[in-house]
């Protein structure tokens, strides 16, 4: 009865503030009014957010981790991060931690291209205390490319970041949250000391610093689904290593990418 439970750190990824179709889709678009009451309720439940690095401190056993952890995260760089998301993140005093396709940064959208942050508005994220992190170069799915692309996606990436920012970036998250032994050993040895995986679970003091679990809140997941997250019931906690259909998947994946040598884009979840 009286067991302690084992302790559970959330980390949200969300995508897009707004009621824009993104990807084609408003699956992964939180409206303004739904971010807001979802932020409001981890003030409300006096949740400690962490950046993904401060986190990453915890899970090598440099940190303590504080009371009630929670990390607010944000994939893709779109623009709305700066423009809606912010002003919330600001009324609320919570921080988070954005990760940016740096090949997009400030460059205009194709006509049917989705739009991204500009060095400005990536600046003043990091004014307020948002960590950027990369999100890869180009966002692709990065277990079914060649070594060389592979260095140009972490490395490069991470360059342009730096570059564009005059300051380290250390934390990366792997775009459709697709990642395999080779990618986790580049990421490493390209200097990042941490990297977000999604898995749809909930993180925990033991979790892997390189695949560091992350829930996808979606456009229906509202203050409900949040909250059960919160309480640790919405989502079980993380398992080590790969579920044998996750890497059946990939194997599937890189079939079809050395048929089609095409970049995937239809049919793929999101982050
Ligand atoms: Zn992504």
């Amino acid at each position: 009865m009286n067991q302690q439970p084992r302790m559970v750190v959330p980390v949200l990824c969300y995508h897009s503030i707004g009621d824009e179709r993104r990807d084609g889709t408003l699956r992964w678009s939180v409206s303004p009014g739904d971010f807001d009451e979802q932020l409001a309720l981890l003030r409300e439940r006096r949740r400690t957010p962490m950046t993904v690095s401060g986190y990453a401190d915890v899970l090598r056993g440099l940190a303590p981790l504080p009371p009630r952890p929670v990390l607010v995260t944000f994939d893709d760089g779109f623009p709305d991060l700066a423009e809606a998301a912010l002003p919330v993140l600001r009324r609320y005093g919570l921080t988070a931690t954005a990760y940016v396709i740096a090949a997009r940064v400030g460059v205009a959208p194709s006509p049917d291209g989705d739009p991204s942050l500009d060095w400005d508005q990536l600046r003043e994220l990091r004014g307020y205390g948002v960590e950027i992190g990369s999100h890869s170069r180009s966002h692709r799915a990065l277990d079914c490319i060649r070594r060389a692309e592979l260095q140009q996606e972490i490395t490069g990436s991470r360059r342009v970041l730096e570059d564009g920012l005059g300051t380290r970036v250390t934390s990366f998250a792997y775009p459709y949250g697709y990642h395999s032994p080779a990618v986790r050993t580049a990421v490493r040895a390209a200097g990042y000391s941490s990297a977000c995986g999604v898995k749809n679970a909930l993180s925990h003091p033991e979790d892997d610093v390189f695949a560091i679990a992350r829930v996808l809140i979606e456009r229906d997941t509202g203050v409900d689904g949040i909250a059960a997250l919160l309480d640790g019931t919405g989502r079980p906690l993380a398992w080590r290593g790969e579920h044998l259909r996750t890497r059946g998947w990939r194997a599937y994946r890189r079939a079809r990418h050395l048929v089609h040598a095409a970049r995937p884009r239809q049919g793929q979840p999101a982050s």
